[in-house]
């Protein structure tokens, strides 16, 4: 196994609900060290630049408008196996396909608000780490 990093958003819905400190509970408990992390809130262009890859998608529109709603926790997991562990300890992009003890399971409020972001390859997981942190950021 080598050791590599994931990136990670707790999204407005879970921020506003409170439940970051739940999910962080989760992510340290599962092996995950933060390497990086940040409070910010996404202007509408930049959550649009970062989901540009679903834009045909019919929900694109409707993501960007969530994902720039409110607040957001942005962070840089490293752990052996990172974004295929993630993505495990997350679940199903719908929360009601999502396994029993899972983040979005727990923390997600629909499809749309389900909790957390998590990277789907380690090419993409250092694209969107490079979104947030610039390497003075990163520990
Ligand atoms: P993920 O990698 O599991 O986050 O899933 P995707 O990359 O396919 O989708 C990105 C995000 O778009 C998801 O996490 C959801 O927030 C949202 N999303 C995905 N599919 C749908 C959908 O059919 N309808 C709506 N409203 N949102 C969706």
């Amino acid at each position: 196994m080598n050791r590599n990093l994931t990136f990670t958003m707790i999204k407005p819905t879970a921020f506003k609900n409170n439940n970051t400190g739940g999910i962080l509970k989760m992510i340290n408990d599962a092996g995950f060290v933060i390497k990086a992390m940040k409070l910010t809130r996404l202007s509408p262009e930049f959550a649009g630049d970062f989901y540009a890859v679903h834009k045909e998608r019919p929900f694109y529109g409707a993501l960007v408008d969530f994902m720039s709603s409110g607040p957001i926790i942005a962070a840089l997991l490293e752990k052996d196996n990172a974004v295929d562990d993630y993505r495990t300890l997350i679940g199903a992009t719908n929360p009601e396909n999502a396994v029993k003890g899972t983040i979005r399971k727990m923390y997600a409020t629909n499809l749309q608000q389900n909790a957390v972001h998590g990277s789907d390859s380690d090419e993409n997981a250092n694209i969107e780490a490079d979104f947030f942190f610039s390497k003075t950021e990163r520990y």
